[in-house]
């Protein structure tokens, strides 16, 4: 990446701006997390409800220090062991964190992201970034510079490319504001993985539309325009025309795209063939229930919400 168009792009973060910039969950839609008005904008870009907190991305665990009232031994242990990574942690916040990121609430969530864009942006705007996925609130999460070009084209002052996203997933949130931590969302650092370093972690209850406990975990979610069912053995195929994604079993289906049938290779892939199917114009697209085994948690997770009908 060119470093005057880097330095634009740290410009444009300072001067209140929206840039679109690459993570290694998914594409980020960035604004200067100190500046209310900036992340104004991005609430308004997304049509994302008020009522949705963002996460604040930062360039170590000394800039997340700056924003956290609390910083627990597990804050630590885990920075240490998952930073830069898909881990955000919540811990309550300091005043200096306006209320519009944190959808109001005392708390607010953070991470290093592992992509060098990403860090290279935060570090030369010199300024912590709150940044959502880049798309339209509940739809498909960008893994390219092309999906955020599509869903949201010329609403973003500048879209930093750096290729296809290597985890492809969203990130695990943790809440060690709670006790004992809580497992807010699922995702490829996987509960096992915490657990192991800080003992304990309780899981969230899924919560199904309107009867939500925390901010941002309504069920309808992640969702592809084109209707996406699971499909199980023995449960027929909807009618008309369809596409089926197989993980190795058999298919009655018509039209079938074969998923790798590894987590984290599954995951990485799933986004990009679901932006795709959605330009062609099924009338649905079924999806092989994943398997039960921990690694599959976030997707599992995803697609459940994916496949909620709004
Ligand atoms: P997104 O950036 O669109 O992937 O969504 C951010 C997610 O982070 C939301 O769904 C929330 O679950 C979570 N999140 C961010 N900040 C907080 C917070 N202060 N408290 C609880 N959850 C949060
Ligand atoms: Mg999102």
């Amino acid at each position: 990446m060119d470093g005057e168009l880097l330095a634009r792009a740290a410009e444009l973060i300072r001067a209140g701006r929206l840039v679109a910039f690459p993570t290694e969950t998914v594409y980020g839609l960035g604004a200067n997390a100190l500046d209310p008005a900036a992340v104004e904008r991005i609430f308004r870009v997304k049509g994302r409800p008020a009522s949705s907190p963002l996460i604040v991305h930062v360039d170590s665990p000394a800039m997340a220090r700056r924003l956290a009232a609390e910083w627990p031994p597990e804050a630590e242990v885990l920075s240490q062991h998952f930073w830069p990574g898909p881990l955000t942690l919540v811990l309550p916040k300091l005043s200096a964190v306006p209320d519009i990121v944190t959808a109001g609430l005392p708390t607010v969530g953070v991470r290093v992201p592992a992509h060098p864009l990403a860090l290279r942006l935060i570090r030369e705007a010199g300024v912590p970034i709150a940044a959502p996925s880049a798309n339209p609130f509940t739809h498909l999460s960008p893994t390219t510079a092309d999906h955020v070009r599509e869903q949201l084209g010329g609403a973003v002052d500048l879209v930093l490319d750096g290729g296809a996203a290597r985890v492809g997933l969203e990130s695990t949130v943790l809440s060690l504001a709670a006790s004992p931590p809580e497992l807010l969302r699922p995702g490829m650092v996987s509960r096992a993985e915490i657990e192991a370093l800080i003992g304990p972690v309780r899981l969230a209850a899924r919560v199904e539309n309107g009867t939500q406990s925390a901010p941002g975990r309504r069920r309808v979610h992640y969702s592809p325009r084109t209707p996406l069912v699971m499909s199980r053995p023995g449960k027929p195929l909807p009618a008309g025309r369809g596409v089926h994604l197989t993980r190795g079993g058999a298919s009655t289906a018509a039209h079938r795209v074969e998923m790798p049938g590894d987590a984290e290779a599954f995951a990485a892939a799933l986004y990009d063939t679901l932006h795709r199917l959605d330009r062609q114009g099924w009338d649905w697209i079924a999806i092989d229930e994943p398997p039960g085994s921990p690694e599959w948690d976030a997707i599992a997770d995803r697609l459940w919400r994916a496949s909620a009908v709004e």
